[in-house]
């Protein structure tokens, strides 16, 4: 009797590993990165009244190829160790601008972890990363007048008890939160993983619709993905 249980075991286990292999199969890198679409994706922009709140999330896998690092060399990057947002939060007065500073800005962000306690920014810039971080902040902004106004905020990338916050390698989400403020109301940004600009997810199995990775099911036919 034990050993027909630990057999159903067996077949049962490999019944879900080889289940959940055929899950991913679907997932396939795309091999033309569009940066320029990448960052379409990792900017969330939040607009009440006069007020814009625009964030970026510059995940890793952007960062490398905005500076025009080999992807594939940088297992040792300063740039994996945080999760890095660009913020800007600007009130239009009607032909003249305000702009939230750094330290207004460190103090409304937190991300939202895993247990209910808010994770703040690091309080001062990495030393290691002060160089890449200008080099990024180029990229995305173009050296346009819009990057004196977008402030780097940074976060370490794993929780207190050393859980990564996000993987972007699966499907997961990361919210940062701005708290309210004199001048602004509370706005939250949330981005999905894993990226379509990097992942191609195919198509859906059932009715042939092109699908997101990050989906859990198709909006078209309602087949779990
Ligand atoms: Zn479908």
């Amino acid at each position: 009797m034990k050993t027909f249980q630990l057999q159903f075991k067996f077949v049962f286990i490999s019944v879900v590993v080889i289940f959940s292999m055929l899950l991913c199969v679907g997932w396939t890198a795309k091999r033309d990165v569009s940066l320029r679409d990448f960052l379409k994706e990792l900017t969330v922009v939040n607009v009440k009244g006069n007020q814009t709140q625009s964030v970026v999330w510059l995940p890793f896998e952007f960062n490398v190829r905005a500076i025009g690092d080999d992807v594939k060399k940088q297992v040792d990057s300063p740039l994996k160790s945080y999760l890095i947002f660009m913020v800007t939060c600007s009130i239009d007065h009607g032909g003249s601008r305000t702009c939230d500073s750094w330290s207004q800005i460190q103090n409304r962000a937190f991300l939202k972890g895993i247990s209910a306690a808010p994770l703040k920014p690091l309080t001062m810039v990495p030393v290691e990363l002060s160089q890449k971080l200008e080099a990024i902040k180029t990229v995305v902004t173009e050296g346009g007048a819009s990057a004196a106004d977008s402030h780097m905020i940074i976060f370490d990338v794993n929780d207190p008890n050393g859980k990564a916050l996000v993987d972007t390698a699966k499907r997961d989400k990361l919210t940062l939160v701005l708290e309210a403020s004199d001048s602004f109301s509370k706005a939250q940004f949330t981005w999905h993983t894993p990226f379509d600009a990097l992942i191609d997810a195919g198509t859906c199995s059932k009715c042939g619709e092109k699908i997101r990775a990050q989906w859990y099911y198709c909006p078209s036919c309602g087949n779990k993905l």
